[in-house]
């Protein structure tokens, strides 16, 4: 069984191998590093130092693209689509997004760099973490992306300009193409970047949003039949307040709908608990997540985040030491 937890937020070797020597100590055998557009750009010795310090330990190490064009979840923030504002995603809005454009060349450009940095570690697997166009919360109906890029690609493939209306103002034809376009662009990315980690030797997983979020890519079988996807995870955090029927229901709804896809297409699978925000007297949520992964043969389990998540005080859990000690005690009970 492979149990891991996220790691981030600390870049001096010295103490982060520390914390992997604790990591390994308390039975995990799998820790994921971010690396964010800073790290690319500042931190590369120091990144290959924690990577291939933790590999060294015996750790099997997976690294994603931590908020990198924010194409991708986390809190790192993007320098990249503020410096040049032709990459970035456009919503329906008209207006451009802190986002880049998974269809844009220049993006696309960076992502290859990135890969080539990262994967010149000891890293085994590129995680792709929720790879999505850009949505807010509240404002679900301002959809992207009506790029320039976007819009003659379309028009390209569909024969017609791009439609500048709400998804449920559109005739139901064009709403149809439109989700296509959305969907086959995340997944013609998928395809370039997972095809340049598998040359390069490395393993790829991708993490998708769970089904309630707009992120664009709603049949996981395209990304699971991709051939250079190894393996097929997904996150179906719960908000602050949820129930505990409610984890228990999405938990073993999306284990299954997980363990569908990738055996139907001979691929791994991996399943997210999350680790941040939890309040005190809710640790037992991670629990019962665990045990519907289990329930449906998920032999692969992370938590997002270290202890807690306790370094980053916007997502810190309320009890620390008790999120970590349930999850250590849920994995490795079984
Ligand atoms: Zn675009």
């Amino acid at each position: 069984m492979i149990k891991g937890v996220s790691y981030f937020g600390v870049r001096s070797p010295r103490l982060a191998l520390m914390d992997m020597e604790g990591i390994k100590a308390a039975g995990f055998n799998a820790v994921l590093h971010t690396w964010s557009e800073e790290d690319q750009q500042y931190y590369f010795d120091t990144m290959k130092q924690i990577v291939d310090g933790t590999a060294d330990l015996g750790l099997d190490v997976y690294v994603n693209p931590w908020g990198v064009g924010r194409v991708f979840g986390g809190e790192a923030y993007s320098e990249l689509s503020a410096r040049n504002h032709d990459l970035c995603q456009v919503a329906l809005d008209g207006k451009p997004k802190v986002a880049a454009c998974p269809n844009h060349p220049e993006f696309r450009a960076y992502m290859h760099k990135w890969i080539e940095t990262v994967c010149a570690t000891k890293v085994s697997t590129i995680f792709w973490d929720e790879p999505h166009f850009y949505f807010e919360k509240g404002g679900l109906q301002n959809w992207s992306c009506r790029c320039p890029v976007c819009r003659e690609k379309f028009h390209k493939q569909f024969g017609y300009e791009m439609p500048a209306v709400t998804f449920d103002q559109m005739p139901p034809d064009q709403a149809r193409d439109v989700k296509r376009f959305r969907e086959e662009s995340l997944i013609d990315f998928l395809k370039e970047m997972t095809d340049d980690v598998h040359a390069r030797g490395k393993r790829n997983c991708v993490c998708m949003l769970p089904p309630w979020f707009p992120a664009g890519l709603d049949d996981w079988s395209k990304v699971a039949r991709l051939e250079s996807v190894d393996e097929v995870a997904s996150d179906p955090y719960w908000e602050k307040g949820a129930s505990e029927e409610w984890v228990r229901e999405k938990y073993a709804e999306t284990a299954r709908k997980l363990t569908e896809v990738a055996a139907k297409h001979g691929k791994a699978v991996q399943m997210w608990i999350k680790a941040y925000q939890i309040e005190a007297g809710r640790e037992n949520d991670l629990a019962i997540a665990v045990e519907e992964s289990r329930k449906a043969g998920i032999e692969n389990i992370f938590a997002w985040s270290y202890r807690g998540t306790e370094t980053l005080s916007w997502l810190k859990s309320d009890r620390p030491d008790e999120v970590a000690r349930v999850f250590r005690k849920a994995v490795g009970s079984i």
